[in-house]
């Protein structure tokens, strides 16, 4: 097993990494920028190196900065996190040429899943429904148009590069389209330096549903179920949880088949998720991850699995250990991100920590960074926490977590908290009862 592994990330999730590095008896590297010397992971990992300045294209976007800190540290693995450089496959390529372990894909499928149109004819390949579209990029205006008739409106216009819910916009008329169309394309080429485009029918109802799986070196394949991550704001997630309110037990077995069964026809190995709009009973592929993503600890609250330690022990050759029957579903669970924001302009809001107590007692988990005294850096992503709460039935889960968000205290930045209370007292969210533009609706964006 793995002696030492770098933790190529910052925030909560480092720290996640980190514990489960500490559970295997794995010692830790964390590198840093100079914003983030005093974080918690940097104090509790093992080692730490510094590894530039506040900007993340000078830190942690530093590809040979993070292996100049592995090789002087003899790090057996690099564990990427989500964000930064874990989808980069160059960067992937780059760790195995220096005789270090990603803790991760294989650079081939991350590549093929982080351009969306490969990845789409990957996915149709193997099996997988799709949305309609375009088949490839849409490289025209008038090819736009064209197409826009044939599949009817309203219609979608998505990034190839596409991440964050940016360089998309849909038009639901052919005036609204051009436009629609040269501004994804600008959005594109500013956010990724890449305007190439492509087109999917815009449904008007779906939630967003995805499986997590699960795949070892020797062939074994198995889904942790599914993540229902419709609420959003901005195409990006609020509230997750697992199961699915709008799933029943057959529509979740046929989609975890045909996930499971795409992987294995994929060759994909290591952790990673298969996102799906879910409308009118039918599933729509809309794109594949190829890391760990931000709400996987609502499938470690009812799976009992620790994703981060699959990811190690399949990353050094180990077996999965357990067949799709061996995984055992209990209860619900609720994550709510919080994020140093202002709870009705979203505005962000760094600052230093005051006061600082965390919600517990039984099915509570706290990820988090924070800290009294600690403060939240201008520089990055503004998710400070994540709230996860399990219980025996949804109900359950519902009841412990309005009771969970009344303990948080965080003082001295604004935070999304009151957001989340809203959210969980609402009607419709309490009877499951939600689409993916529902969110918007709620604070008053549409
Ligand atoms: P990104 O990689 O930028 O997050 P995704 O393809 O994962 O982009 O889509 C993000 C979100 O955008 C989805 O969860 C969904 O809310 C919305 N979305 C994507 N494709 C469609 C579509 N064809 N119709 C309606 N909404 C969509």
């Amino acid at each position: 097993m793995f002696e030492k592994i770098l933790i190529a990330n910052r925030g909560e999730i480092a720290l996640r990494i980190h514990r489960a590095c500490r559970e295997m008896g794995i010692k830790t590297v964390a590198v840093h920028s100079t914003a983030d010397q005093d974080a918690m992971h940097v104090r509790l990992a093992d080692e730490s190196v510094c590894i530039g300045p506040p900007p993340a294209r000078d830190s942690y976007l530093n590809k040979a900065a993070i292996i100049a800190a592995a090789t002087i540290t003899n790090t057996d693995a690099i564990h990427p996190g989500y964000g930064f450089l874990s989808e980069n496959a160059d960067f992937a390529q780059m760790v195995e040429e220096h005789g270090i372990t990603f803790i991760g894909p294989s650079p081939d499928h991350i590549r093929m899943m982080g351009d969306k149109i490969t990845a789409k004819r990957a996915a149709k390949e193997a099996g997988i429904p799709c949305v309609p579209g375009s088949d490839g990029a849409v490289d025209t205006e008038e090819d736009a148009l064209a197409l826009a008739e044939s599949i009817g409106y309203p219609v979608l216009i998505k990034a190839t590069a596409g991440g964050g819910g940016k360089g998309m916009k849909n038009a639901d008329s052919r005036e609204q389209l051009v436009e629609a169309y040269q501004m994804a394309r600008h959005e594109a080429k500013a956010a990724f330096g890449n305007d190439e485009v492509y087109m999917e029918k815009y449904l008007q109802r779906p939630r967003h549903i995805e499986i997590q799986i699960l795949a070892d070196n020797h062939g074994n394949v198995v889904h942790l179920g599914e993540r229902d991550c419709s609420l959003q704001r901005k195409h990006q997630k609020v509230l997750e949880e697992s199961p699915s309110p709008a799933l029943n037990a057959d529509a979740r077995e046929r989609i975890g088949r045909i996930a499971c069964q795409a992987i294995r026809h994929l060759g994909y190995r290591n952790a990673g998720t298969l996102e799906f709009l879910y409308e009118n009973g039918e599933f729509y592929f809309i794109e594949m991850n190829t890391r760990l993503q931000v709400e996987h600890p609502i499938t470690e609250a009812i799976t009992g699995i620790d994703i981060v330690r699959e990811q190690i022990r399949i990353a050094d050759g180990a077996p999965l250990g357990y067949s799709q029957k061996e995984v055992r579903f209990s209860g619900h669970a609720i994550e709510c991100r919080i994020n140093a924001e202002d709870p009705v302009t979203f505005a962000p809001s760094p600052g230093k920590i005051g006061g600082f107590h965390t919600p517990g007692g039984l099915g509570v988990r706290v990820d988090s960074g924070l800290y009294s005294g600690y403060r939240v850096p201008p520089n990055y992503d503004s998710m400070i926490a994540k709230l996860i709460v399990h219980g025996n039935s949804r109900n359950e889960c519902l009841m412990r977590l309005r009771r969970a968000l009344g303990e948080f205290v965080i003082e001295g930045v604004k935070t999304t908290i009151p957001l989340q209370n809203r959210l969980v007292n609402d009607p419709d969210f309490v009877n499951g009862d939600y689409d993916i533009h529902w969110l918007e609706r709620f604070v008053g964006l549409v």
